[in-house]
């Protein structure tokens, strides 16, 4: 029950009572990896906390600069992510990385795939790297994955690196959190069709051929080139930065080519900064981020209104024997909920 207004603190609209220190939150602020650690699991359990954490981390967020990597399954993601990790890492920066594959359903699959994958950077406090994996909706592997590069930015890391498989909605979700795309090829899948339809190569800002040493690489490249360039043509009037997005080739697994996409990167970067385009996408990306959880938020009060036996079910099963048309259902919804102009009727 909510205690009488004279006996809680004032507080402005809105925001809610900051008196309770959360130790788990200040220790995360502090570097403290197993706290981040701990953070990151929270958001992955969709835990009632979490907008009082994202709350409380917010002015420390906005200073990471975050590359989305992605490209099919085997493309060679994961090595490529390791190499630059490690590129990055030899200019003093440090990174975190968050691996997502909706494709695979929590097994523990992920935290051995952690185990993997740290050892070349298990002495290094510089690196951090998460797997996340599907638990429950795809939608919400999405909001987990933002949520889990805020708490890698407030906690300090000065680059994001977030992994994951395309090529389906939520890949693109998650694409859309990068202020820099990288979408990685392989000759043998014959991904250049594929890409085109998927909408990959409107997500990439860079594009790079991995498995170069193996056939087929160099056809893969000029295909490319090609549809880049027809690409280009036809969005002349709608891009927002001068960027003719590189087609590199890479071996990962030789270090072969990292150089040159961090390269890449950092001028992608550069061009992004100077313009304002950054600012202005990110910017995009804060307001889309609240529009998602208007819809989400508003959609479980419905639901839950919905489902408690009230007044509302009456209105579903007028609805449901045809009684009522569904317009004139959802006005007596939202004046319930006290939503919309039909609020004040
Ligand atoms: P992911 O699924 O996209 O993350 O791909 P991985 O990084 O796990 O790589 C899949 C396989 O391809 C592994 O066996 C890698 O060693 C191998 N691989 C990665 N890069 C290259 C490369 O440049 N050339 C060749 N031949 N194999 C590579």
């Amino acid at each position: 029950m909510t205690p009488p207004a004279a006996s809680r603190p004032p507080q402005a609209e809105g925001r809610p009572d900051d008196a309770q220190p959360d130790p788990l939150v200040d220790r995360m602020l502090a570097g403290d990896r197993r706290a981040l650690g701990r953070l990151i699991t929270r958001v992955e359990n969709r835990e009632p906390g979490v907008p009082d954490l994202m709350r409380r981390i917010h002015a420390r967020t906005g200073r990471a600069y975050t590359v989305g990597i992605t490209g099919p399954p085997g493309a060679g993601k994961s090595t490529l992510v390791d190499r630059l990790t490690a590129a990055i890492r030899k200019t003093g920066a440090t990174v975190g990385v968050v691996a997502v594959d909706p494709t695979s359903p929590f097994t523990g699959g992920a935290v051995l795939g952690d185990r993997i994958r740290m050892q070349a950077h298990t002495l290094d406090a510089g690196v951090f790297i998460r797997s996340m994996a599907t638990r429950g909706s795809l939608g919400g592997l999405a909001r987990a994955t933002a949520e889990t590069q805020k708490l890698l930015d407030a906690a300090g890391f000065d680059w994001v690196l977030v992994e994951t498989v395309g090529v389906g909605q939520t890949e693109l979700d998650v694409v859309k959190l990068a202020d820099t795309t990288v979408v990685v090829l392989v000759p043998e899948s014959g991904d250049g069709i594929q890409t085109m339809k998927a909408g990959l190569l409107e997500a990439a800002d860079i594009l790079v051929v991995n498995k170069a040493d193996r056939e087929g690489a160099s056809r893969l490249l000029t295909e490319l080139k090609y549809m880049v360039h027809l690409h280009r043509e036809g969005q002349q009037a709608s891009r927002d930065l001068d960027w003719e997005v590189p087609i590199l080739s890479a071996e990962a697994v030789h270090d072969v080519g990292v150089a040159e996409l961090l390269e890449s990167i950092g001028r992608h970067r550069a061009a992004l900064e100077s313009s304002g385009v950054l600012e202005r996408r990110r910017q995009t990306r804060r307001t889309r981020e609240l529009r998602a959880l208007i819809v989400t938020e508003l959609r479980q009060e419905v639901d839950r209104a919905l489902a408690d036996g009230g007044a509302l079910e009456r209105v579903l099963t007028d609805v449901e024997a045809g009684r009522i048309d569904p317009h004139t259902a959802i006005r007596t919804i939202a004046k319930r909920l006290r939503l919309g102009p039909a609020a004040t009727d």
